[in-house]
Order: C-alpha cells, then sequence, then structure tokens
C-alpha cells in the first residue's frame, strides 16, 4: 500500500470519476472532484465534491487551491478553463492532447502525419465537399467536435441522403463506412519518465454505436496483437502522453488495421481491468499523474464486462451474484434510455 498526502483533482463526475476516486482511496490518494452535474453519482465515491458552472472563477478557485494535481475523466471540457486550472496546478494528460483530440479532423490528421493508417475520410464544411468525395460514400458524417456515443453523427448511404438539415455551420469529417471484422481497444499507461505499461487488446462490440461487450483475449492473430499496440505506443509516445489512455480500432475484413479514435483518458473497454488484472487501468493512471511508482501488469483471469444500459439495471439490482461476477452500480439517480447505468465483469 502507497502512502501519501496526495489530493488528486478530478474534472468530470461520471463513472469514470467515480471508478478513479475508488482506485483513489486504495492508494490512500484523496479526491477532489469539480463537476456541473448536481447530480453526479461520483459524489458517492470521491472525499469532496464541487459541483459548479466550469468557468465559475470562484469555484474553480476554490477546487485549485485544494487539490495538488489535477486529472479529468472526460476531453470535451473547453479548453480555456484546463488552460486556465493549467496555470495554477499540473494537469495530465497535459490539455495541449485534448486540443487534438477534441477534433476529429486534428486528430485524425496528427494520426495518418504520424504514418498510423485510420478510415479513409475527408473534412466536410458544405454538401459539395460530399458531392466532390462522393467515393467516401456509404459514410459517416461525424461532426467534428462534441460527439460521442454515436451523438453528432449521420449514415449517408448515397448522395440523395444528403439531407438539408444537416446544419453546415459546423464542420464535419466523412468517414467511409468500414465494413469491419472486429473492432479492438488498446490501453496502456505512459509515466513521466516514458515508462510503458500496456494490456492486451481487448475485443469490443456496440450496438447503436454505443459499446455493449469488452472481453480478452481479443480473438486476432498474433500480428493484429503486436502492430496494434505498437501503434498505441507511438500515438502515446509523439503526444508525450502521461496517464492512461485508450486507442480504438477497426479490424476490416482485409486485416488491416485502422484506428478510429483516440481517448485521452480511462476508457469503458477497460473496466475489465478491474478485475481481470493486479492492476487496472485506473490505479494505473492515477500512479502515473501522480508521479508513483509503477507496478508490473500481470493479467489474473480472462473476462468479459457487459456494459448495463437503462431500465436493464433495475434487474442487477436484485440479483445475487456467482463469484466470478462483479457488479458495478453507477449509482445514478436516474435511469435514461440509452444511458450507461452499470456494468457487470465475468472472470472466465
Ligand atoms: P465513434 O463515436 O467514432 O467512436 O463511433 C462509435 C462506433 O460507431 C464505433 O465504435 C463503430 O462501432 C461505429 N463506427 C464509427 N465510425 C465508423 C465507420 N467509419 N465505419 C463503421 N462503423 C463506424
Amino acid at each position: 500500500m502507497v502512502k501519501s498526502n496526495l489530493v488528486l483533482g478530478i474534472i468530470g463526475g461520471g463513472q469514470l470519476g467515480s471508478m478513479l476516486a475508488t482506485a483513489a482511496k486504495n492508494l490512500q490518494i484523496k479526491t477532489v472532484i469539480l463537476t456541473d452535474d448536481n447530480e453526479a453519482p461520483a459524489k458517492n465515491f470521491c472525499d469532496e465534491i464541487i459541483i459548479s458552472k466550469y468557468n465559475d472563477r470562484i469555484k474553480v478557485k476554490d477546487f485549485i487551491s485544494k487539490v495538488d494535481v489535477v486529472t479529468f475523466e472526460f476531453e470535451n471540457i473547453p479548453f480555456e478553463v484546463l488552460s486556465n486550472i493549467s496555470k495554477f496546478k499540473k494537469i495530465l494528460p497535459d490539455p495541449k492532447i485534448n486540443q487534438i483530440v477534441q477534433d476529429r479532423k486534428k486528430e485524425k490528421t496528427f494520426i495518418n502525419d504520424i504514418g498510423i493508417k485510420t478510415t479513409s475520410w475527408t473534412f466536410v464544411r458544405s454538401k459539395d465537399d460530399i458531392i466532390k468525395n462522393k467515393s467516401l460514400l456509404p459514410g459517416l458524417l461525424k461532426t467534428c467536435t462534441l460527439g460521442y456515443d454515436g451523438r453528432g453523427q449521420f449514415l449517408i448511404n448515397d448522395l440523395n441522403e444528403v439531407s438539408d438539415k444537416i446544419d453546415f455551420s459546423k464542420e464535419y469529417i466523412l468517414e467511409k463506412l468500414v465494413n469491419f471484422k472486429k473492432e479492438i481497444s488498446v490501453i496502456l499507461t505512459r509515466y513521466g519518465n516514458g515508462e510503458f505499461s500496456i494490456y492486451e487488446p481487448i475485443e469490443n462490440t456496440h450496438k447503436d454505436q454505443i459499446l455493449v461487450t469488452s472481453k480478452i483475449p481479443a480473438e486476432i492473430s498474433k500480428k493484429i496483437f503486436k502492430e496494434s499496440q505498437f501503434n498505441a505506443k507511438q500515438i502515446a509516445e509523439k503526444l508525450n502522453y502521461v496517464g492512461t489512455m485508450c486507442v480504438e480500432f477497426f479490424i476490416d475484413k482485409d486485416d488491416n488495421l485502422l484506428v478510429n479514435e483516440i481517448a485521452p483518458r480511462v476508457h469503458n473497454s477497460g473496466h475489465l481491468t478491474i478485475n481481470a488484472f493486479n492492476v487496472s487501468q485506473f490505479e494505473n493512471h492515477l500512479r502515473s499523474v501522480c508521479s508513483l511508482e509503477s507496478v508490473k501488469i500481470e493479467k489474473l483471469k480472462n473476462a468479459e464486462m457487459t456494459n448495463i444500459i437503462g431500465k436493464k439495471i433495475i434487474n442487477y439490482r436484485n440479483k445475487n451474484f456467482k463469484k466470478n461476477e462483479f457488479f458495478f452500480d453507477y449509482l445514478k439517480t436516474q435511469i435514461k434510455e440509452k444511458r450507461k447505468m452499470g456494468h457487470i465483469t465475468i472472470l472466465k
């Protein structure tokens, strides 16, 4: 057990913030969460919560005064907010990285520029841009910023489907629809001294663009295993990244490995690391951002995680579990359709 007097500030109070706070407790790191959500579930897991608009200077100042180092559980925090906080306290991962990955155009350009393949894509500002790039159809039109879990995405099969409802005052990328074999993700933690802790690739399934299951081992070739870890490390290295991050990939029918996106934070597909490894993605993140020593990761068991979405949580709340089943209730006060309410990991 690490003895620490550190106080970690976490921006965001959702389930990822909750799981970071729980892991922090085990390392005797105190946590203060800053969130704009009155009902943030992380209030049940952290030491202190400050509920405030992110641009409320007084409350943000209070947050800054209480913490030694700051991290975040989601990447779409306005850059000005992070930039202001970083004048007073170190934020890890570096907010400059958010500026790249918050914007799909900058993110894909960065990945391609370091020689790593993504889906075929183009930047779109108008209907004309789509017409000029019709070879990318059927494709997904995705807003450059603020889209997640399928929000801000439109499937366009052919030019007749380019609807007048699309708001072209926003910026988009048009991405060719990949007829993929599989989706995998690689989660790694990079430490300030350049050391890596990298998990094996995780195989994921999605429904309606929301993650449903994640499992290890991923059923992939040795080549894809190595290439995905290599690419994820390259990305982290080039970003001079400190903390846990996730790279999501598609494997297409011809076994091409294509990066879908980078998440500069702990990730839903890594929840199984809590039970399947000696050190979880959350603990690893804390160890790196708080400059603690790394611990070599070891897999304890194979595992499958299933997200519990919407009303399904009710059944789980009344269920008895076997010894190899680990249920996590995010303790969200309102049940909403398509909302991640909890998850279960089954060790195999
Ligand atoms: P994203 O928000 O970009 O991570 O997309 C969420 C999910 O939508 C992915 O995990 C895929 O299941 C699906 N998806 C996104 N982009 C594509 C694409 N170009 N081709 C096929 N499926 C996609």
